[in-house]
Parts: structure tokens; C-alpha cells; sequence
């Protein structure tokens, strides 16, 4: 007996789970497949990244139910300095200048992930089979039959591709990507630190790439607390991460100075190779592409949730909105409203995105001159900071109704 659902989501991650607490709290009928074991995805060793979470997304997660469980676990970003290595020119960004919110905040992972397996247990509308393999599936003229690792078969209109940057869906679908490796590794921790951080987020441009230090929520135990984002060349990040805790924080402080007193690495590191990638279309027969599956940037910018949160938005109101009009969830018509929507925005950010790493990561003196009076200009022009602000925050374009905080 199969299972028969409007929607199939492979990969319950942020983005898949996201998408899924969206479409059944606005009454669509959700399975949602992973093949991690939801438990495992809770712990620490899982994942120790923090995220940006912008503005926008803020109110996505208010609008889903999940933002009242993250509040004990997000830290306000008040304001963001940047600075590139030993230069004294710099670009401060206060959120003040725009109004009382903050610009946006800095959430553990797996606080997230714990937030949204509480919230998607208490929705009737939906079904989490995790963990366990997707097998197969068969696209046909009327629908999408999957069949599971435990012989199980869901039957849905539509199938979403969630499976994150190595996404199995996106090439079994034949569905080419431009994608290109930045030769760069992102090294994560936590530090604890002496000073409080007072809801600064610091991105310091380094020979290697950007060094981030991103305030975290006070913790009973290590006391003032921030993630670390450390870009460094790849062919060096295997022996920085086999330094001893002692060696490791002394490099920690090295990087980023004395501004929060002593410091010190707390629990594990994490690495994670730099990549950039963007799916040739985001739609075929059936199939939608969301977050990490459809596009894949480097992490200079915070971005990378945000904008598949942004996919997670915008397929939610195509998807929602074809239902009350009973059309053909996996037609060609909606799915290309939500391709229309989605992939020229993202190919502008990811464009920004990678040519700023390319001008930040870059030692020749004539491109350090440029980008350092390029930081000092901009500090001196209030509008167009203000701007940068606004895109940072994820309050600019032509917003689905979830990032405006509105409900489906
Ligand atoms: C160092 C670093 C820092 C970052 N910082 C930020 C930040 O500050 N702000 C920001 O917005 N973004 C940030 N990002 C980007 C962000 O982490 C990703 O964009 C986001 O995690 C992608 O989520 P996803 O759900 O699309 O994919 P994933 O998190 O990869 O989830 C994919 C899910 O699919 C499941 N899956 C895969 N294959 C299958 C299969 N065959 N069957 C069943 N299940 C399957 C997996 O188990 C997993 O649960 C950062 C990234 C890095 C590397």
C-alpha cells in the first residue's frame, strides 16, 4: 500500500524540513525522507556550525512556528565590523542606523534542528520517514512513485530536491551544474572568550581568506561565546586542525587580536571544503530543486541557508496557492512561476558573492589598495551602507509572503 501525498521532500535538513513545516502547516499532505537519523542530527559531533540568520528569514521562522523554540539559542547581531588584516581603513556596519532590529542573528545548527523536528511532530499534515534511503523513484505523466530502502512506497505530485550540495536527485534528473572549487577550507569552532562580545560580528579579511568571529548566546558553562569561521588554503587546514587545543587557541588569537581578551577553543572542530556550485535549471518533469541542492556558495558572506530559505518561501506560495486553485502541483506552469522567481536572484548573489571572495581573499598590493579604500568609502557613504544593510538583511526584492512574516 503506497502512501499518496501532494508533496515528496528527499532530505529533511534546514531547507527540506523548512519546506515541509510550510506546505503542511498551510494543509498540503508532506513526506518528508532523510537518511540521517533525526537524533544524530541533534548532536554536536553532527554539525557545530553556527548560521547568519537574516532579517528576513527571522520572520520566516516566526511565521512557521519555529522562531518562539530558537529564542533562548539566538544571539542578536547589533553590528558588523570589517576589517582587512593589518590596514587601520575599515567598514562599520550599526544597526541603528536603519531602526531598532538587529541585523539579523547567530543560531547553532543544531538548536535549529531541534526546533523544527519539534515543530514538524506536531503537524497531522505530515509524515517524517527518517532514517532511512530513498531506493528509487519513477517520474510518470500523472505523479512521482518513490519506494524506500524498508520497501515502503509514497506516491506524490510533486517531488523536492533537498538533498543538499551533493544532491543524488539533482544528476539522477540529469540537470547539469557550473560549479568550481575555492581551493579553500572552512575551519569552524566555538571560542570561548574573556569579554563579552556585545552582539558584534567581526569578518577580518586575511591572505587566506575571511577570518569570522560571530557572537553566540552566553552558555552556563564556557560563559561569552563565538563561532569561529576560519577560511583557510586548503592544502594547510589538516595541520592546523591537528594542533593541540593550547596551539589551536594561540592561532585563534594570532588571527583576530586581543578584542575579546583571552580565548579559547571549546569542544570540537569542523571542516569543510569551499565550493561553488549552480544547477542549470531548477525544475524538470515533476522535480523542484530547493537550497543547497540547487546552489552552493562560499560562506563570506552568511548567505547560503538564507537564499534556500528564500527557495523554501517562494515554492511554498507557488505551491500553496496552485493548491486553492486545484491545478496540478507538478505541472509545468506553477513550477516555472517558482524557477522564474528564484534562480536569476540567486545567480546575482552568488555572482557578488564569489567576487567578493575573489577581492578578499587576494594578496597583490594594487587589489589590497583597492578594496581597502573601496571598505573606507563606503563607511563614509551612510546611503549606501544603509543599502548593503537592507540586501544583508534579506528585506530587499520582491519578497514571498512568508519572509514578510505572513502566514500562507
Ligand atoms: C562553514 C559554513 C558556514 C556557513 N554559514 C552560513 C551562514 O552564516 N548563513 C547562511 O545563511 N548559510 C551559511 N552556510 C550555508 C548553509 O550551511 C547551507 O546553505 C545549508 O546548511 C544548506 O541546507 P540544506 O538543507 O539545503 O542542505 P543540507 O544541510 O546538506 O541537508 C541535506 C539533507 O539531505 C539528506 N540527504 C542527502 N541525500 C539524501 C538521500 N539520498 N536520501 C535521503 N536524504 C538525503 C541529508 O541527510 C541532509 O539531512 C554556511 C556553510 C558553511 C560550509
Amino acid at each position: 500500500m503506497s502512501e499518496r501525498v501532494d508533496v515528496a521532500i528527499v532530505g529533511g535538513g534546514m531547507v527540506g524540513g523548512t519546506l515541509a513545516a510550510a506546505l503542511a502547516q498551510a494543509g498540503l499532505t508532506v513526506a518528508l525522507i532523510d537518511r540521517a537519523d533525526p537524533a544524530a542530527q541533534f548532536e554536536e559531533a553532527y554539525d557545530g556550525r553556527t548560521v547568519a540568520i537574516a532579517h528576513a528569514t527571522h520572520r520566516l521562522m516566526q511565521a512557521t512556528g519555529l522562531w518562539a523554540r530558537l529564542v533562548p539559542h539566538a544571539e542578536p547581531i547589533l553590528d558588523i565590523r570589517v576589517s582587512d588584516g593589518l590596514s587601520l581603513l575599515f567598514l562599520h556596519y550599526d544597526h541603528r542606523d536603519l531602526g531598532e532590529d538587529p541585523l539579523g542573528y547567530i543560531v547553532e545548527n543544531r538548536a535549529i534542528r531541534r526546533a523544527l523536528f519539534a515543530r514538524l511532530s506536531g503537524l497531522d499534515a505530515l509524515s517524517v520517514r527518517a532514517p532511512v534511503d530513498l531506493e528509487r523513484h519513477i517520474v510518470m505523466p500523472e505523479g512521482v512513485v518513490l519506494t524506500l530502502a524498508d520497501g515502503s512506497e509514497i506516491a506524490a505530485s510533486l517531488l523536492v530536491a533537498a538533498d543538499g550540495s551533493d544532491s543524488a536527485l539533482r544528476r539522477l534528473a540529469g540537470i547539469a551544474s557550473t560549479q568550481w572549487d575555492y581551493g579553500q577550507t572552512a575551519i569552524v569552532c566555538t571560542m570561548g572568550h574573556e569579554r563579552p562580545h556585545r552582539g558584534v560580528a567581526h569578518e577580518r579579511f586575511l591572505p587566506a581568506g575571511p577570518f569570522a568571529v560571530l557572537p553566540m548566546t552566553d552558555d552556563p558553562v564556557h560563559g561569552h561565546r563565538s563561532s569561529i569561521v576560519w577560511t583557510e588554503k586548503k592544502a594547510l587546514a589538516p595541520a592546523m586542525l591537528a594542533l593541540s587545543d593550547a596551539d589551536f587557541s594561540l592561532e585563534l588569537h594570532r588571527r583576530f587580536g586581543p578584542w575579546l581578551g583571552a580565548v579559547r577553543v571549546v569542544g570540537g572542530r569542523w571542516s569543510y571544503p569551499l565550493r561553488f556550485a549552480h544547477a542549470e535549471t531548477y525544475i524538470k518533469p515533476r522535480l523542484a530543486l530547493v537550497g543547497d541542492a540547487a546552489h552552493t556558495m562560499h560562506p563570506i558572506a552568511g548567505q547560503g541557508l538564507n537564499i534556500g530559505l528564500r527557495d523554501v518561501a517562494a515554492l511554498a506560495e507557488v505551491l500553496v496557492e496552485a493548491k486553492r486553485l486545484g491545478l496540478d502541483l507538478g505541472s509545468p506552469a506553477v513550477l516555472e512561476r517558482y524557477q522564474r522567481w528564484r534562480r536569476f536572484d540567486n545567480q546575482v548573489l552568488l555572482s557578488v558573492t564569489d567576487s567578493l571572495n575573489w577581492l578578499f581573499s587576494n594578496d597583490l598590493p594594487p587589489v589590497r589598495l583597492l578594496r581597502d579604500v573601496g571598505m573606507a568609502a563606503v563607511n563614509r557613504m551612510a546611503p549606501l551602507k544603509r543599502l548593503f544593510m537592507r540586501h544583508a538583511m534579506g528585506v530587499v526584492g520582491e519578497l514571498p509572503r512568508l519572509l514578510r512574516g505572513e502566514a500562507l
